[in-house]
């Protein structure tokens, strides 16, 4: 595009908004859209754009169909409470959406429009349905009612069932760019090196920002001592072990899975830009079957939402780095 930037759309989604935009200027836009992209990219601000611009009166032409900001489905969304509106989120206590959320969703698809143009849904994390209302959704994305997006989010779209993701046009938002990322990050009020960050972020933008509050990398830099306590020897399992159990099990696998990642890079090439602890950590684990225990913690991470003990769980997960 000729400006290279699109009002507030992220440098690394304005291809496809571009594309989804054009298809729907053209009449051809699906209407059940399911989105999968990794956490920690603010794909959550691409699918707010979406929903805002499907609901404007007035969108802005030159800005690819953003929504104006200023009409009166504009200024209601940001109030809350569109009535052409509906997000459906696990609730921040459970795990899961569940069959009534949908139930309730379907409903709302069979009321009238209001005053917007279409009626949009957003379920976010919707690989979090479970199979009852799943199949319930099913229903809705067969026999679609006219002027309606429903628009998914996954960060696992693997998990979705079958039956749901071929009732939808699938979309894989990209990582952004290193540029694009670094670009993003040197705009930010960072007190910490943006390349170092995002180095550690695996390449997230969103990640690496929230990676400068000095907190979660001294929290880091701990569990990499006690990771390397553990691989020396110096510190047995159950002792870290009860250590880890504290942390949430999904950051402590994604440290891992990351570290594994850039330690087969620096097997491979080199040159990456690394703090003391995790040139430690290559070292002592260099030579040793990577791939095997990167796909090993892989497998524990479709694990970590389960109500597992938490104790028995940082044990497993220690005990992988001993026997690789
Ligand atoms: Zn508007």
């Amino acid at each position: 595009m000729a400006t290279g930037m699109i009002g507030t759309i992220h440098s690394w989604h304005q291809l496809t908004w571009s594309r989804l935009q054009g298809a729907r200027a053209d009449g051809r836009l699906p209407h059940a859209l399911l989105f999968s992209g990794d956490e920690g990219c603010a794909h959550e601000v691409l699918m707010q754009s979406l929903v805002k611009s499907f609901l404007c009166l007035t969108p802005v032409g030159d800005a690819e169909g953003q929504a104006c900001g200023s009409c009166r489905s504009c200024q209601v969304f940001e109030s809350g409470a569109h009535p052409d509106y509906k997000m459906i989120a696990a609730p921040a206590d459970k795990q899961v959406i569940s069959v009534d959320q949908i139930r309730g969703l379907n409903h709302f698809l069979e009321l009238s429009r209001s005053y917007s143009p279409s009626r949009v849904v957003l379920i976010h994390e919707a690989g979090r349905m479970n199979v009852n209302a799943a199949n319930s959704l099913l229903k809705s994305l067969e026999e679609p009612s006219a002027d309606t997006h429903i628009l998914l989010f996954s960060s696992r779209a693997s998990t979705l069932l079958p039956t749901i993701r071929s009732r939808c046009q699938q979309i894989r938002l990209p990582l952004p760019s290193s540029e694009q990322a670094l670009a993003w990050l040197h705009a930010q009020p960072l007190t910490q090196s943006a390349e170092l960050l995002l180095n550690l972020a695996g390449g997230k933008p969103m990640l690496a920002l929230e990676l400068d509050s000095g907190e979660l990398i001294a929290a880091r830099q701990l569990w990499q001592q006690q990771l390397l306590a553990v691989i020396s020897r110096d510190k047995s399992i159950a002792e870290v072990g009860s250590e880890w159990a504290k942390q949430s099990k999904e950051q402590l696998l994604d440290w891992q899975l990351n570290t594994i990642h850039h330690a087969l890079r620096f097997s491979l090439a080199s040159a990456v830009q690394d703090e003391p602890e995790t040139l430690a950590l290559y070292e002592a684990v260099s030579g040793r079957n990577l791939w095997t225990l990167y796909d090993e913690l892989l497998e524990m991470k479709g694990l970590a939402t389960h109500p597992l003990n938490n104790q028995l769980f940082a044990e497993n997960m220690l005990s992988l780095w001993l026997k690789s």
